[in-house]
């Protein structure tokens, strides 16, 4: 089927196909959005469209999705956002009942159309397979020699391979289709044993789809009922914008399988839950419910204990929008603080303006964020913000409320000092570059220049979420990865902070 430009239908897979073990160790990390439905009857397209739409704050670089009639599956995606990728005219030549959908959120350097989802694969039997992947696999160099041992050896002409399989999404794609002689449910049941990391997966053949969450199930998965099917998104935000009912979470260690004889599920591993913290903190929407609990209330929460936690004679509580605005809330009422918009947030600033020499990243943070002096002239400030990863936002975000009059600047972050790089699905920064890796909390303080600075316990945090420890990755604060990283990914020796290396987070 031809489909009109910007979209791309994905063509068949090229035979000059080769695979480097050692550039997929790199690996790209990233944190995306999935989402999958079920429905006949119903335009599966435009609901993708709109659930990832609900999920494009997961991944900003690229977007795509699978459609199938239960014969062809189509695959339409390309580098940009959900609307800028997908028009009226084109969800239309997307026709069928079953889809998968995914936003994808790389390192630089890794942004491509190849590595962009879904990955489609042929397997060797004529059938198709879609897959859309949230998370991060640690074993990827394994599983790229497992591929080279189902086939020809690496770096040799295979169908089933491709130059799409340049990441750990494209690699569990090509070892599925590989998987000769069983069906695709059956396939995933015997694979996914054989990988190690973060995985929540959408995964489809040309009439069923399978959602399916690791054993750890670090990062969200949950299962919806329409009316006449099923969705299956990162978040429950997706579940309500498409009229979903939301059923429950797909449980780690689960494959969930959806086709015309309606929902089965099967496990392929027990759970050994560990939720990312980071999850809580910061990635999710706050209209999103884990496990059943509002993220926006632990948010809130988390303010609340901080205020106990480091009260200070302030006039007002101020957000840092949006991901410390309902925090700011929790501290205020906690403290008994007035709570006021200090900072106004322009929305239509994205990643992209964010260039890396010094004046254009404060021109970005300057563009995306800016005081009202109004409010906070002569004002001694709380400020509330969810993390502080490089410093660069809280350092530009004090010099320009000072700049605007206000008297101290006490900022209150609702998480503990980010230590350690996620290797889980999560682009937060190297080693070096985390401020929190090399400098102790009253270095920090000086560098962004505030009055004073405290952050969350980790204690206080857990607390705040419905979670206990065990069930917990919290990583990215305490180094602790319950999931085996190889040394290639972590880095030797000492973390040494590079402040030539300090650049600023997209917000
Ligand atoms: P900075 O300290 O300048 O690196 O920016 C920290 C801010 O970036 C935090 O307040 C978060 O709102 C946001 N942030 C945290 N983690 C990430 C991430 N992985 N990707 C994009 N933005 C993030």
């Amino acid at each position: 089927m031809a489909l009109p430009p910007p979209v791309r239908h994905l063509p068949l897979v090229p035979a000059d196909a080769t695979v480097d073990p050692a550039r997929l160790a790199e690996g790209p990390r990233e944190e995306c959005g999935v989402f999958g439905v079920y429905a006949p009857g119903e335009d599966v397209a435009k609901l993708t469209y709109y659930g990832l739409y609900a999920l494009q704050h997961r991944g900003q670089e690229s977007a795509g999705m699978a459609v199938s009639d239960g014969r062809h599956i189509t695959v339409a995606k390309d580098m940009g956002l959900v609307h800028q990728v997908f028009n009226e005219s084109n969800l239309v030549a997307l026709e069928g009942h079953l889809a998968i959908g995914h936003v994808r959120y790389s390192t630089t350097g890794s942004s491509s159309w190849a590595n962009a989802q879904p990955q489609y694969r042929e397997t060797p039997r004529g059938g198709q397979l879609a897959l859309a992947h949230n998370g991060n696999l640690c074993n990827t160099a394994d599983v790229a020699r497992m591929l080279g041992s189902n086939g020809p050896p690496v770096g040799q002409p295979d169908p089933h391979r491709s130059p799409t399989a340049v990441n750990d999404s494209g690699l569990m794609a090509s070892l599925l289709a590989a998987s000769e002689d069983v069906s695709l449910e059956e396939a995933i049941v015997r694979t996914m044993p054989r990988l190690e990391g973060a995985y929540s997966l959408v995964i489809m053949d040309e009439q069923a789809i399978h959602a399916v969450r690791d054993p750890w199930g670090v990062r969200p998965l949950v299962l919806g009922r329409l009316p006449g099917g099923y969705v299956i998104a990162s978040e429950s935000a997706a579940l309500d914008i498409v009229g979903a009912h939301e059923l429950r979470e797909v449980e780690p260690g689960e494959v969930v399988t959806i086709d015309r004889d309606g929902l089965r599920s099967r496990r392929f591993a027990d759970a050994q839950q560990r939720f990312c913290l980071f999850e809580w903190v910061y990635l999710a929407r706050p209209d999103h419910r884990q496990g059943g609990t509002s993220v926006y209330a632990v948010r809130r929460e988390m303010g609340r204990r901080l205020a106990s936690e480091a009260p200070v004679d302030a006039d007002l509580v101020i957000p840092v929008p949006d991901s410390g605005t309902a925090a700011a809330a929790g501290y205020a009422e906690a403290s008994g603080l007035p709570y006021a918009e200090g900072l106004v947030k322009n929305r239509y600033v994205g990643r992209t303006f964010i260039q890396p020499s010094q004046s254009l990243r404060q021109l970005g943070i300057r563009l995306k964020l800016n005081p009202l002096r109004s409010v906070i002239v002569g004002k001694r400030l709380v400020v509330v913000d969810d993390s502080i990863v490089r410093g660069n936002t809280s350092r530009e975000l004090v010099r320009m409320l000072r700049e605007a009059g206000a008297l101290e600047v006490h900022l209150r972050i609702t998480s503990p000092p980010i230590t350690h790089p996620c290797y889980y699905g999560i682009d937060m920064a190297t080693p070096a570059e985390l401020i929190g890796a090399g400098l102790a909390v009253e270095q920090i303080r000086d560098f962004v220049g505030a009055d004073s600075l405290h952050y969350l316990s980790l204690d206080g945090l857990i607390g705040s979420t419905p979670n206990s420890r065990p069930t917990l990755c919290t990583a990215c604060f305490t180094g602790e990865y319950p999931i085996p990283v190889p040394c290639e990914q972590v880095g030797m020796g000492q973390v040494a902070l590079d402040l030539e290396a300090l650049a600023p987070s997209p917000r």
